[in-house]
């Protein structure tokens, strides 16, 4: 009788030490019983194209990729997926049955369903939706509210060109707006995000004054170190409805893992909590 095969997978990055994606995966693989590991796969700027041509030879279902690859990774892949494509970066790897590659990027699919997780009924066409930054984080989240039926999306970024650049790209729902202009842009909003890094441990917070957002708005952040950023703390204590990035980062790995190994993985209030043990 053959042994099950073996679940093989890991994150692809440098540096990858800090990264909570083994914890995660362990853990899932242990709680559906399946034989395997998720390990660290340390690669060095420039290696990347050594480093994926061996991943089916060795045995692997795919991996996750981390900075400073998510980019590069698109043109070292057999095949990306549309959604990979639209957001401009990679972020799983997932080897096809005749060894070839194929990249997604599930960070839109995470960021939805950490909203669904906190709010069920929450809706992207409930209202205008203020996101503030334009970098990598905003256009997963960007891209995936106007997927989601979003009907106005103001767009602000410190660097106006950017946001403006973001917008051109998308097209409707999104609109760019002058930074300089934040404070206002909250008036009558439904939604407010900061993918800044504005915020996040040893960074200075974001400066925004909330005094237009109205009370029922729902305020996200994706930081998540720490969980409680002060523009939440600040949106919590005036009663506006929070929720933190960690969610994000948690529902992203779920459809990487069901990709690999064919069980989708949940959410349990005990896993969030070892992995905020670690935050
Ligand atoms: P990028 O470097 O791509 O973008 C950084 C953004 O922050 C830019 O919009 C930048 O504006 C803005 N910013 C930087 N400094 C300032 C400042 N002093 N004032 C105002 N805005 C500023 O980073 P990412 O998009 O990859 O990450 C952003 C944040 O999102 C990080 O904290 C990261 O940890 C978090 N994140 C969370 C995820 C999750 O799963 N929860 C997933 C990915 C990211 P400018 O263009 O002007 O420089």
């Amino acid at each position: 009788m053959s042994s099950p095969p073996f679940c093989l997978a890991g994150i692809v990055g440098w540096p990858v030490a800090h990264s909570r994606s083994p914890r995660l995966h362990n853990y899932w693989l242990d709680q559906y019983g399946l034989t395997g590991a998720y390990v660290q796969l340390s690669v060095a700027p420039g290696k990347l194209a050594l480093a994926l041509p061996g991943l089916a030879a060795l045995g692997f279902r795919g991996c996750n990729i981390t900075l400073p690859h998510k980019v590069d990774a698109l043109a070292l892949v057999d095949e990306v997926d549309a959604n990979a494509r639209r957001m401009g970066a990679m972020n799983t790897i997932v080897v096809q049955p005749d060894g070839s590659l194929k990249g997604f990027n599930n960070d839109g699919f995470g960021y939805i369903q950490s909203l669904l997780d906190a709010q069920p009924d929450w809706r992207a066409d409930a209202g205008p939706i203020t996101v503030l930054g334009a970098g990598g984080a905003a256009r997963a989240v960007v891209l995936s509210l106007a997927d989601r039926g979003a009907k106005e999306i103001r767009l602000l970024n410190r660097t106006d060109a950017k946001a403006q650049g973001l917008a051109a790209e998308f097209g409707a729902p999104v609109k760019a707006l002058p930074w300089a202009d934040r404070h206002a842009a909250l008036a009558d909003v439904a939604m407010l995000v900061n993918t800044t890094s504005q915020g996040m441990h040893g960074h200075p917070e974001l400066e925004l004054d909330l005094a237009a957002l109205p009370k029922h708005a729902l305020v996200s952040d994706v930081i998540y170190v720490p969980l409680e950023t002060p523009l939440l703390a600040a949106a919590r204590a005036r009663g506006n409805p929070t929720v933190d990035g960690l969610g994000m980062l948690l529902n992203q790995a779920r459809p990487a893992f069901h990709a690999w190994f064919g069980v989708m993985p949940q959410l349990t209030p005990e896993l969030r909590r070892a992995v905020e043990a670690t935050l």
